[in-house]
């Protein structure tokens, strides 16, 4: 069931975080009263053109302070677990919904941009329901279906792939749109690719973070193919994990067009994205 990914982190069903059924089964407990509780909080990461000053984008991820612990926990641990205990849509949807609120909020402060960037997990669309939640939340918010993204994350065997398209069709009627996140090591990419409505390829950071290592020839070359076969498809390509100012320029020589990572922007708070006009109290955002 472990799957290595990009870094050499191990994301479901490590050792190091699952090392015992009960620490399992605690954090199952803690995630699901997380759940109740509202305290899965969000954070936005920039995301860049050419122009580094104005973002045109901006990618929503989930974050959680244990109660118990006080320790801020990585999605990265919490979001196999809540994948593993049938959480992964509640989750899914909480972050969906103050996302859009806190965008709303942000673009009436003054402080908003084109577009807002959301992670499902192939689980949550394979819900019918999500449809119905999704408009709601976007008509209660007041925010156009065409400044949000997706990014379907393909942690997963797809179970109902004629499910999924529908959702993911009924979806896109509201001029949302979808992007394949962590593109190139997934189990299905390419087939996802044919069969979906997808506009956006986010190129996984192991592939960006090759690019650092002028010996990687190969996997120069794998981008250059990857941003390729996006511009035959007509896809924006999102190169994400960029750290320094070199692999910046090598992925806008291979024509990546869209920008994100450490070096030009950090996850930040609402607070923080609006100079502390928005979110400061905690919970201002939640649905
Ligand atoms: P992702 O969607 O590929 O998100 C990008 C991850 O890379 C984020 O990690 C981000 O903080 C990190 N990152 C961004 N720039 C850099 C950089 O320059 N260098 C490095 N080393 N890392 C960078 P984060 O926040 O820990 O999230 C991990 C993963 O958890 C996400 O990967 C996504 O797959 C998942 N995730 C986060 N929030 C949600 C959610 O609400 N729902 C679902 N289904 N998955 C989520
Ligand atoms: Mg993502
Ligand atoms: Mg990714
Ligand atoms: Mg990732």
């Amino acid at each position: 069931q472990g799957k290595s990914r990009g870094g050499g982190t191990v994301h479901a069903f490590s050792p190091a975080v699952l090392s015992s059924a009960d620490t399992r089964r605690i954090m199952e407990f803690e995630l699901a009263e997380a759940l109740e509780n509202g305290d899965i909080d969000i954070v936005m990461q920039p995301i860049f053109g050419l122009d580094r000053e104005h973002p045109l984008a901006a990618e929503t991820l989930a974050r959680w302070t244990n109660r118990r612990t006080g320790e801020s926990i990585s999605p990265a641990t919490f979001i196999p677990v809540a994948e593993a205990a049938n959480l992964i849509t509640r989750l899914d949807l909480t972050v969906f919904r103050r996302a859009i609120a806190t965008y709303a909020e942000l673009t009436a402060a003054g402080c908003g941009f084109p577009t807002l960037m959301v992670n499902v997990s192939v689980r949550t669309l394979e819900q019918c329901d999500v449809v119905d939640l999704v408009r709601e939340t976007l008509e209660r918010h007041g925010v156009a279906g065409t400044s949000v993204v997706m990014e379907v994350t393909e942690n997963f065997v797809i179970h109902d792939a004629h499910r999924l398209s529908e959702t993911m069709q009924a979806i896109s009627q509201f001029g949302i749109r979808f992007a394949l996140d962590d593109f190139g090591i997934g189990y299905t990419s390419l087939r996802m690719l044919a069969d979906l409505p997808v506009s956006y390829l986010k190129i996984d950071q192991s592939f960006v973070r090759d690019l650092s290592n002028p010996d990687h020839r190969r996997q120069h070359r794998i981008i250059r193919a990857i941003v390729e076969l996006a511009s035959q498809l007509e896809l924006h390509v999102v190169a994400e994990g960029i750290e320094d100012e070199a692999t910046f320029d090598q992925l806008r020589e291979l024509g990546c067009e869209l920008f994100q990572g450490f070096l030009l922007g950090r996850p930040a708070s609402a607070a923080a994205w609006s100079g502390g006009k928005v979110g400061v109290g905690k919970g201002t955002a939640a649905a």
